[in-house]
């Protein structure tokens, strides 16, 4: 059987230096928040060329942590795909909000733009209040953002790029971390780039809402650690799992030229048989 995701031979490239990352923690002691976290934390907004990069403890978790940055109230609603892993849509009813479900495109399963305007009208006729878009980048491919940014800026809403599924990647040359104001992403352990655990981040230029993300992820805290000044969550990346990414992010680049390598021979063998 071929495996869908060969983590096994991937490891062999870089267990030496997993090894080495996880003994360093053992030695040290620091779990939670340790060097190991602000580190990858550099690392991962330099690679998306972001400003900032919060990381988290799963790409669910990323976008609560973004949809709190956004200020989203109870009872408004927020488009996403109809066609998505359920995350996507799931964070609204988290906090009290409406997923206004638009459709995708039957070519690339991500989001029509041409449809997003019935998505509006839908969310309209129904009352709610459309605040904001959660595109999606589903199976490595980017949504088409500059027509979802058009559409967000001539209805005044926010864009959040979902791209756990497509970390990584680039639109047009605009690489994934710089399509939206703000770019949640996964690294459990079969996405594009995966940890040994569950994992997650939120990339984004803007200073005020990194530092909302900072406070959400430990419990709303405010300059010291038991003064906390809005409600949070317990979000944090564990700091084992930032050193795992750390010998990850080495070798990415490189992983995803063999993967586009692997899905170019299928898309060629398959070619009159089916639509690849
Ligand atoms: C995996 C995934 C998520 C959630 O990530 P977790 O780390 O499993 O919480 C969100 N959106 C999409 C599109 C995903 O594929």
């Amino acid at each position: 059987m071929i495996p869908f995701i060969d983590l096994a031979s991937q490891q062999a490239r870089i267990r030496e230096r997993i090894d080495h990352n996880l003994a360093t923690v053992l030695d040290h002691g620091a779990y939670i928040m340790g060097p190991e976290v602000l580190a990858i934390e550099a690392r991962l907004a330099e690679h998306a060329g972001s400003k900032h990069c919060i990381s988290c403890s799963s790409g669910t978790d990323a976008l609560i942590l973004a949809l709190l940055a956004q200020g989203l109230r109870p009872g408004q609603g927020v488009i996403v795909p109809s066609f998505t892993f359920a995350a996507s849509a799931e964070v609204m009813p988290v906090l009290g909000a409406v997923p206004v479900f638009a459709e995708v495109d039957p070519q690339t399963f991500n989001l029509d733009p041409a449809r997003l305007g019935d998505a509006l009208a839908t969310a309209g006729a129904a009352g709610v209040e459309v605040v904001g878009i959660i595109g999606v980048g589903l199976f490595g491919q980017p949504a088409d953002y500059t027509a979802i940014g058009a559409f967000a800026a001539e209805n005044g809403l926010w864009v959040i790029d979902d791209a756990a599924q497509s970390f990584g990647s680039s639109w047009n040359d605009v690489p994934v971390g710089q399509l939206a104001e703000l770019t949640c992403t996964s690294f459990f352990p079969a996405k594009p780039l995966g940890c040994y655990g569950d994992g997650g981040a939120v990339f984004t230029d803007d200073d005020e809402k990194a530092e909302i993300m900072r406070s959400c992820r430990i419990h709303g805290m405010g300059r010291t650690r038991y003064e906390n000044i809005r409600i949070g969550m317990t979000a944090r990346l564990d700091t084992m799992q930032a050193a795992v990414l750390d010998a990850k992010l080495d070798i990415f680049a490189d992983e995803l030229t063999r993967r586009q390598q692997v899905a170019d021979r299928y898309a060629a063998m398959l070619d009159h048989l089916v639509e690849t």
